[in-house]
C-alpha cells in the first residue's frame, strides 16, 4: 500500500472488521495515486481465507489464486484494448458468473476499471446489478472521471476518494524510489496534480522537454506566429490531457500576475484564454472518439483570436 492511501485502507479495513461492507464502492481519484493498486488490495483481502485478517496472508489457497490472476470467485473487468470502450457483453458476462456461488472464497468480487470507459448499454446494464445486489459480493469501480458516470450508478456506490499526498511527502517519496532529483521532480509536481505515481511516469518519458517545447510553442502561437495546422500535428503526439493541464497552470499563473499588477485588460484576456482551455480539456475527457487534431486546430485557432498583444505578457 502507498503511504497516501492508510486512511482509505484503514476505513476499508474497519468496514470489514464490522462486516457493514458496502455492495460497491467507487474508488476516485486522479490519475497516478494507485487507485488499482488499492483496489487489488481490497478485492485481495476480502478475498483471503483468514477471517480476522487486516490485510490479505499471501499463503492461503485463496491468496495464491488471486496473485497468480486465477481466482475463480473475482472478476476484472477493463476495456478489451486500452482506450476503448467498456462494452455491454463483459457486463452481461458479469451478470452470468454473479449468478453461480462463489467456489474457493466465501464471497464474490468485481473490480472495474476504468468504469468511466463504460458505454451507455453497459452502464444501464450495470445498473440493474447495482439494482439487485447480492449477499457477500464486492464491487468496485475506479474511476479518475467519476463525472462520466451515470448519478444512479454513483447513488448506489460508497464513494472512496484518494487524494494527492502534501508536495514535500510526494517529493519525499518520488526521492526515495531513485532516478530522478529533487529540483526535477518538483517542476513536474503541478503538472501531475501532486501524484506520485504520475510524476515518475511524466519524467520517465522525459515530460520537461516536451513542457518547455510547449512553452516555446504556446508563446508563439499568441503571438500570432504560429501555424495552427502544422502545431497541432506536433501536439497531437502528446497526451492532450497533460497538455491543456501544463496550458491552464501557465494561464493561472498569468492572471495572478496581472491581477497582482491590476492589469485588467490583460487578466480579462487570460480568462478569456483560460476558458477556452476548460472547455477543451472538457471535450477531450468526455469522449474516447475525438479528432485530436481538429481540436487542437480549434483551441489554437480561437486563442489565437485573442489580442496579439499576449506577446508581452506571456514573458516568464
Ligand atoms: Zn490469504
Amino acid at each position: 500500500m502507498y503511504p497516501w492511501q492508510t486512511t482509505q485502507w484503514h476505513y476499508f479495513c474497519q468496514q470489514k472488521t464490522q462486516q457493514r461492507l458496502p455492495h460497491a464502492i467507487v474508488l476516485t481519484g486522479v490519475d497516478g495515486l494507485g487507485k488499482r493498486a488499492l483496489a487489488d488490495q481490497m478485492v485481495a483481502l476480502v478475498l483471503c481465507e483468514q477471517i480476522d485478517a487486516t490485510e490479505a496472508c499471501g499463503q492461503c489457497h485463496s491468496c495464491q489464486l488471486f496473485t497468480a490472476g486465477n481466482h475463480p470467485d473475482h472478476i476484472l473487468i477493463e476495456p478489451e484494448e486500452t482506450g476503448k470502450q467498456i462494452k455491454i457483453e463483459q457486463i452481461r458476462r458479469l451478470k452470468d458468473k454473479q449468478a453461480l456461488t462463489s467456489t474457493v472464497s466465501k464471497w464474490k468480487t468485481v473490480i472495474i476499471s476504468p468504469a468511466d470507459n463504460m458505454n451507455i448499454n453497459a452502464n444501464n446494464s450495470l445498473l440493474k446489478l447495482l439494482e439487485e445486489p447480492q449477499k457477500n459480493t464486492l464491487l468496485i469501480l475506479v474511476s479518475s472521471k467519476p463525472y462520466r458516470l451515470p448519478i444512479t450508478i454513483l447513488s448506489r456506490c460508497q464513494k472512496l476518494s484518494l487524494t494527492s499526498p502534501e508536495a514535500t511527502v510526494c517529493v519525499e517519496w518520488c526521492l526515495q524510489q531513485g532516478g530522478f532529483d529533487k529540483a526535477t521532480i518538483e517542476q513536474i509536481l503541478p503538472t501531475a496534480k501532486g501524484a506520485p505515481l504520475k510524476v515518475l511516469e511524466l519524467l520517465e518519458i522525459d515530460t520537461l522537454a516536451i513542457i518547455q517545447q510547449l512553452d516555446i510553442d504556446f508563446k508563439t502561437l499568441l503571438q500570432g506566429r504560429a501555424n495552427p495546422v502544422s502545431l497541432a500535428k506536433e501536439w497531437q503526439k502528446y497526451d492532450l490531457i497533460m497538455v491543456f493541464n501544463h496550458l491552464q497552470l501557465l494561464i493561472k499563473k498569468q492572471i495572478m500576475l496581472s491581477e497582482n499588477r491590476s492589469n485588467a485588460t490583460g487578466s480579462k484576456r487570460y480568462w478569456t484564454l483560460y476558458d477556452c482551455i476548460i472547455a477543451t480539456i472538457k471535450l477531450i475527457s468526455s469522449s474516447n472518439n475525438i479528432n485530436k487534431i481538429l481540436l487542437i486546430e480549434q483551441f489554437m485557432v480561437s486563442a489565437m483570436k485573442q489580442d496579439a498583444n499576449f506577446n508581452t505578457a506571456l514573458n516568464r
